[in-house]
């Protein structure tokens, strides 16, 4: 094992299934590597179908129980989740840049950002209100009431592996509801770090379970084709999330899907200079380009273009590259040689298109994973930049003239996630942040995310929200009760 995690309580190399930590069967394992260096780290179970038949049953099995279990005692189970989580923050960051690649102090932010989710909802379970509707016929009363939706399917992505399933799993426990999840094959053992802390926080056995594998349409097949299983809830790609919402088709299942983005940042020509160059460097290069609201087309002003590329360019400047590990370091690797590649080729394909690289460009001398922060000039919609989510530290830049136009620009896709602007006028606020079509608009800010807001895309970005006083719906039903006879 890797020797900064060998000393480390927090690494579980086996799944979590009613309570017990178990090997795959067969005793199958799969590798998980330091995408800074491609050391294996370590092995861990490389679970199945019937593993995942197996943690949907305990999970069914631990229902009755946990949705039984008084708002205020779920309320107090999560709070001493968040606290363990709080108070081992840089174990767990440790463990995170190890096998996803980010720099620790993201790593650490990505933490706590994860675990202020549990502590949110710890407060919100105690908040699912029903109401008491007058009704339309004498001699009755209708009341209704939220009730826990069941058995929740939990995937997961490898870009925020602690931060994506600490905003499903807190929700759906604080509901009443009870998880399998399944994290990425790349990044489980953050997952199961949170898995283990569930459990000495007092979760009991069945509620959280944890198939790990890298066969996922097996497990997906098996999560969405159960009848046990009564809503899915997914971060990850576009095609991928697709299919799940066909495959749940058939048993009907609620979903949530937390899907690609296009993210436009549009730079006007009255914005703060230095706000929107802040703005858009944490917005477009923070993980290395890979989060799903990272800014993926920056539409500028013709007034401020140049100025706006050069200062930019300086910032980029100061990137430090390399293992996340090293206190210097300010971005990390990409997650796979494939990532890499796939940056590169939308780069070349930029190029060829007449785009004109004012820094970067290639492949960085780090490592087959490492691609150097790029800035693109005089990109334009044609190419692969426009259209395609780039999930790399690469800055595509597109000029505009006016206010209609930059709407148009930044509507010009399937995707509806989050979208940025930049501009000191009141009234272009209103109307932009009214015209453009994304579940989230950032206006001079580009930081938006957090526990207390609702997160989540419209078009082929997904649907439901993920935190806020919205984000517990996800995991209700709405029972009506109807007294007669009165
Ligand atoms: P990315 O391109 O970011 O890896 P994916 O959508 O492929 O995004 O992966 C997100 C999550 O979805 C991962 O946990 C992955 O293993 C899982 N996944 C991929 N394909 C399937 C599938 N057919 N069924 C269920 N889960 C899947």
């Amino acid at each position: 094992m890797n020797v900064l995690l060998k000393n480390s309580r927090l690494v579980m190399t086996q799944g979590l299934i009613n309570g017990e930590w178990v090997d795959a069967d067969q005793k199958a394992t799969l590798v998980v590597d330091n995408p800074a260096t491609g050391e294996e780290l370590v092995r861990v179970a490389d679970m199945g179908a019937a593993e995942t038949r197996r943690a949907i049953t305990a999970a069914h099995g631990a229902f009755p129980g946990w949705s039984a279990t008084s708002a205020n005692q779920r309320s107090l189970i999560l709070e001493t989740w968040y606290d363990l989580i709080i108070k081992h923050q840089d174990e767990l960051a440790l463990i995170l840049t190890a096998e996803q690649g980010k720099p620790l102090a993201e790593a650490k932010g990505e933490i706590v950002y994860g675990a202020a989710y549990i502590k949110w909802f710890a407060e919100e379970a105690k908040r699912v209100y029903g109401d008491v509707i007058p009704a339309a016929q004498a001699g009755r009363r209708n009341i209704v009431i939220k009730q826990p939706i069941g058995v929740v399917a939990a995937i997961t992505p490898w870009n925020f592996p602690s931060a994506m399933l600490a905003r499903k799993i807190a929700p759906a426990l604080a509901a009443g509801c009870t998880i399998v999840c399944k994290p990425a094959a790349e990044t489980p053992l953050s997952a199961l770090a949170l898995g283990l802390l569930a459990e000495q926080a007092g979760v009991p056995a069945g509620v959280i379970n944890m198939v790990v594998g890298s066969d996922a349409p097996a497990i997906g097949n098996e999560l969405t084709g159960s009848k046990w299983v009564r809503k899915v809830t997914f971060t990850g790609s576009t095609p991928v999330g697709k299919l799940l919402m066909k495959q749940c088709a058939d048993t009907v299942k609620r979903t949530s899907m937390e899907l690609g983005g296009n993210a436009p940042i549009i730079i006007f020509d009255d914005a703060d200079l230095d706000q929107a160059i802040n703005g858009a460097l944490i917005s477009k290069f923070r993980n290395s380009g890979q989060t799903c609201i990272c800014s993926n087309r920056l539409l500028v002003q013709s007034g401020i273009y140049d100025r706006f590329i050069e200062r930019l360019s300086e910032a980029v400047g100061e990137f430090r590259l390399g293992n996340g590990q090293d206190a210097t370091t300010t971005h990390g690797p990409l997650i796979t040689d494939k990532a890499a590649l796939g940056v590169d080729e939308k780069v070349q394909d930029a190029v060829a298109q007449g785009a004109r690289i004012v820094t970067g460009g290639a492949p960085s001398d780090q490592g087959s994973r490492f691609y150097q922060p790029t800035i693109l000039a005089d990109a334009t919609p044609d190419m692969r930049v426009f259209r395609e989510e780039i999930f790399g530290p690469v800055a595509p830049i597109f000029k505009f003239e006016t206010d209609a136009e930059a709407i148009e620009l930044a509507n010009s896709t399937e995707y509806g996630l989050a979208a940025y602007l930049f501009t000191q006028n009141l009234s272009r606020i209103w109307k932009v942040s009214e015209a453009i079509d994304f579940g989230m608009v950032g206006v001079n800010e580009t930081a938006i995310s957090s526990e207390a807001i609702p997160f989540g895309g419209v078009k082929e970005s997904g649907q439901g929200r993920e935190g806020s006083k919205y984000g517990l719906d996800d995991y209700l039903e709405t029972k009506l009760i109807c007294l007669g006879g009165l």
